[in-house]
């Protein structure tokens, strides 16, 4: 060694397994929330701990090293909560390197809690004229502005029905046939922009060795139906691609919701030998480009909407 190099004592002169310590300081936390959607399972009861102090993301842009050494240390050894997708399928087609961060997650938590529909549901109401307007009179003319403003109507109808009640007081039973549509329309609405979103997403990216799940609030928004014994098997893609997790923990199913959780899980065992039909929904697949084109046009709008908001 020469002595111009001896004297010099930096971070990486530390042993690996110092500096794997103060990475762990720094990025393991009990539990890590994939924002913006925090489920309300946290936000609403206090006999959870919920902690603020997240990791600290900052020390991975510090240098290219530390980032290599340290990132996946944040990403194997976190449990990740996850609600919705949304935020994460954008980023996965615009980035490849968050996809490919993605894959390195082994622990996940999927909180099944009619709060965050309503929650959701409120949100996109508030918001879909804004972006709906803000298309229709900034984007060029094109078919795929076209196809967006009519996806944001079916959208906007879909989520425009009431009869929400609070599902924490004493269930309400759908009495006439008016009230059964709507309940049934918030169902709908459950698989297609929630849980079955959510679900495709994770049977499609994640490679887990742990699953946990918490269908104790999976009902519907009136408290009247328990969902949880049909949940798992939503989304339009059916199977999990990278293989089942090693060890799935279920929070709150009753033991006839277990046996038929346990049964959908083994249903969705990819393997040589299924049908294109039995790993995704055929028609959906065919209409991905047409989507892609949407979700970018979206996104630029949007993200145009938050700046302006900030
Ligand atoms: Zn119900």
């Amino acid at each position: 060694m020469s002595s111009n190099t001896r004297t010099t004592l930096t971070f990486f002169n530390l042993p690996v397994s110092v500096r794997e310590k103060i990475y762990r300081y720094a990025l393991v936390r009990k539990l890590v929330f994939i924002r913006p959607f925090v489920s309300m399972a946290y936000f609403q009861d206090s006999s959870r701990k919920f902690h603020t102090d997240g990791p600290i993301l900052s020390l991975l842009s510090t240098s290219k090293q530390i980032y290599k050494e340290a990132m996946p240390i944040y990403l194997t050894e976190n449990i990740f909560s996850i609600v919705h997708s949304d935020m994460l399928t954008a980023a996965r087609l615009e980035y490849p390197r968050v996809f490919e961060n993605l894959k390195l997650i082994r622990r996940l938590e999927l909180i099944f809690d009619s709060r965050d529909y309503v929650y959701l549901r409120q949100f996109i109401l508030d918001n879909l004229p804004n972006l709906r307007a803000e298309i229709e009179f900034t984007a060029p003319d094109s078919k795929h502005k076209r196809a967006a403003l009519e996806r944001l109507d079916e959208m906007c109808s879909d989520f425009d029905v009431d009869g929400i009640h609070d599902a924490s007081q004493s269930p309400r039973h759908a009495s006439v046939d008016e009230d059964q549509e709507t309940h049934d329309r918030h169902i709908e609405n459950m698989k297609d922009y929630l849980w079955g979103r959510t679900l495709t997403f994770v049977r499609q990216t994640f490679r887990l060795t742990h699953l946990y799940v918490d269908v104790r609030a999976c009902t519907c928004v009136n408290g009247c139906c328990r969902l949880a014994d049909e949940v798992m098997s939503w989304g339009w893609f059916y199977v999990w691609v990278h293989g089942l997790p090693d060890e799935i923990q279920v929070r709150g199913a009753s033991k006839q919701e277990m046996d038929v959780i346990a049964s959908t899980f083994d249903g969705q065992l990819f393997h040589e030998g299924l049908e294109k039909e039995e790993i995704y929904d055929l028609e959906r697949a065919e209409d991905a480009h047409g989507f892609k084109q949407y979700n970018a046009l979206l996104k630029s709008v949007r993200q145009g909407i938050i700046e302006r908001n900030l």
